[in-house]
This record gives C-alpha cells, sequence and structure tokens, in this order.
C-alpha cells in the first residue's frame, strides 16, 4: 500500500507534469473508481472537462487538485496510481479513469488493479476538501502543530504505534514508517502515551520526519523518466528498512535478532534489545 512518501512523490509528479493544464475530456471507464462521488461517473465528467488544474496538494495519503473552487480528490488506496505519459501509449486493463488535456501532450491515467482506490470531485474543495477535513495534519504539514500532537497523545490512554496510525491525530504514517521511526528512537510499540516524557514524542516526530525525508529522496529521481507512479509496498524505499519485513535479521544497530509480533491484524517489527517491552505496555 503507498504511505505518504509515496503519495508526496506522486504530488510532486503532477504539479510539474499536470498542473496548470485544461482537460480535453474525461473518460470514467470503471464507475468503481468514482464511488464516492455520489453524483455518479456522467456527473464527475462533466464537471472536469474544460477545466485546469490548479496545483496538487495533499495532506495524509489524500491528493487533491484545485479545479477553481472545487477540487478533484484522489486517494490511491491499496495498488491505485496515477500514471502521467504519452496518448498513445497502450491502455492497460487496470486505467479505470482516462484524461486527456487540451493541449494534446501527455495523458493521465488513473489505473487500480485492486479498485479499492477512488477519486472524486468535491465542491468548494479547493482549500480544504471536506471529504478529508477531520483528519489530522500529517507531519510533513506547515500546519502540523508537534506541541498539539505531543498534548493530543499524553492525554490518550493508548499504546504509541496506535496513536501514530490514528489517522484523527496525525495522518499519513502507515505501518511501515511508524516501525522505523519507533525503532529509531528506541521506543517499544506498546509504550503508554500518558507515560511518555514530552522530549521522547518530540524525538519520535522528528524521527517521523526524518525516514519520510529519506524516503522522498529514494523515490525522487526513479520519477521523471515516464511515469507519476506509486509502487506500494514493493517499492523504493525497501533496501532502505532497518527493521520493517526484517524479522531475524540482525538489528542494524545492535545484530539482535529482529523480531516480528502481531498487531491490528498486521505485524510490528522491533529490536528486542534496543526497543525492550515494556512491563505495562498498551497494545
Ligand atoms: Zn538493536
Amino acid at each position: 500500500m503507498p504511505e505518504l512518501p509515496e503519495v508526496e512523490t506522486v504530488r510532486g509528479g503532477l504539479q510539474r507534469h499536470v498542473s496548470g493544464r485544461t482537460f480535453a475530456d474525461v473518460q470514467v471507464l470503471h464507475p468503481r473508481a468514482v464511488r464516492r462521488h455520489l453524483a455518479g461517473p456522467a456527473d464527475f465528467e462533466a464537471r472536469l472537462r474544460g477545466r485546469q488544474f490548479d496545483g496538487a496538494r495533499r495532506r495524509g495519503k489524500y491528493l487533491w487538485l484545485p479545479v477553481g473552487d472545487d477540487a478533484m480528490v484522489a486517494h490511491l488506496g491499496m495498488s491505485g496510481q496515477l500514471l502521467v505519459g504519452p496518448p498513445d501509449a497502450p491502455l492497460s486493463p487496470h486505467v479505470r479513469v482516462r484524461f486527456t488535456f487540451a493541449d494534446g501532450g501527455s495523458e493521465l491515467r488513473f489505473t487500480d488493479q485492486r479498485t479499492f482506490g477512488h477519486l472524486l470531485l468535491a465542491a468548494d474543495g479547493a482549500e480544504l476538501p471536506s471529504v478529508i477535513a477531520h483528519i489530522a495534519p500529517d507531519p510533513l504539514e506547515s500546519a502540523f502543530d508537534p506541541v498539539w500532537f505531543a498534548y493530543r497523545l499524553h492525554s490518550r490512554k493508548t499504546g504509541i504505534k496506535r496513536a501514530l496510525l490514528d489517522q484523527s491525530l496525525i495522518s499519513g504514517v502507515g505501518n511501515i514508517y511508524a516501525d522505523e521511526a519507533l525503532w529509531r528512537t528506541k521506543l517499544h510499540f506498546a509504550r503508554a502515551t500518558d507515560r511518555l516524557r514530552p522530549s521522547a514524542i518530540v524525538g519520535l516526530i522528528a524521527a517521523v520526519r526524518e525516514v519520510f525525508a529519506e524516503a522522498l529522496l529514494a523515490g525522487g529521481t526513479s520519477f521523471d523518466s515516464l511515469y507519476v507512479n506509486v509502487n506500494g509496498e514493493s517499492g523504493y524505499f525497501d533496501r532502505s528498512l532497518s527493521v520493517y519485513g526484517r524479522e531475524g535479521e540482525p538489528c542494524p544497530r545492535c545484530g539482535t535478532r529482529i523480531r516480528r509480533d502481531p498487531f491490528m491484524n498486521r505485524s510490528s517489527y522491533t529490536c528486542p534489545k534496543c526497543q525492550p517491552r515494556p512491563r505495562n505496555g498498551r497494545w
């Protein structure tokens, strides 16, 4: 599943390749892709035809492209991709929505093999679409306030990883980057948030920003070649992961074997020595 750095990479690509261009035509090839646009596929198409994209923005894993006062909102789900490529490129069977531009140049295609992703048009959503207003800012946004986050965290009685994955507290942090940031700050995922010192929370946020920045840097080069792309979990950052997916391998810091624990229907990876399990943890 694409995480925040991958989505940010897509945002940057859309900004470069699509912003400022006017749609000639919009074709919904699979209605499921616009299922959250309640007025239906024909309305989605009609509202975008002839209009101009004005930038590409992001909060957490949501993207939105302002068109006048409105915005086209995109969520990539598990396997969604926004691809920019030549108009004569063969149409893959997974293309769900196809956008052509008035300048006759490259096309934008929304492809989604597993169809969990979606697009919709949010009226008056240019600044912040109402469908994503309930999501807390992500740590790469200027709107993210570490002090507010630390305060909210302290008042919750939960485990630190659960809190990191809670979109009402902080958005955009998925399983992979949560594990990486916790390892860097030597915090076990079950540490109780109400017992964490503010300095530990500040350090954790810095670590989250650090892993995001490194992932962005790693993904920045693969981009301009042909496509605005998302590779999902098999993506380019895999090589740089310290603990995630590395059960039984040595911890890069101390050599102890990485451990995997089941966590919220997924897995958590920790170094048992660097990240000792708390006595009164909250899973
Ligand atoms: Zn270790």
